[in-house]
């Protein structure tokens, strides 16, 4: 559903969100809800609606979504950051826009969580 996608408005300028920084293929926001100090979503312009989604046809937009994440990293002090991925409603996706979270400035492992 392009149409009704929250982060589809967004990318085409409906709804207003602070653009953290932008490519050609990529679009980076701040979560509205962020969970840590820098807490960015990094989104494909293109509808893709999660990672299982993506087809070889789409992998020039996958490295621009790291090449993203490695230029945001370089503004930080340490460049130590997470990203993570949420695949699916069980695993707790709740917009079905492909997004990265960038998160950076906190220790996810700090409270609890644990690979
Ligand atoms: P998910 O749960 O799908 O992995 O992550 C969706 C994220 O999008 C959440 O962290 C949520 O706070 C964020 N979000 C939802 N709606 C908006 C919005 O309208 N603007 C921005 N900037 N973030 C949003
Ligand atoms: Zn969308």
């Amino acid at each position: 559903m392009v149409g009704a996608c929250i982060f589809c408005r967004i990318i085409r300028g409906e709804i207003r969100s602070p653009i953290v920084q932008e490519s050609e293929h990529v679009l980076v926001i701040s979560d509205i809800a962020p969970k840590a100090p820098i807490h960015y979503l990094i989104l494909p312009k293109k509808h893709i609606e999660n990672m299982a989604s993506i087809t070889t046809a789409d992998k020039d937009i996958c490295w621009a979504m790291w090449d993203m994440a490695q230029r945001l990293s370089k503004d930080l002090p340490d460049q130590a950051f997470n990203v993570i991925v949420n695949n699916g409603a069980a695993a707790g996706q709740s917009v079905f826009h492909l997004h990265w979270h960038f998160i950076a400035g906190k220790n996810i492992y700090s409270s609890g969580f644990s690979l």
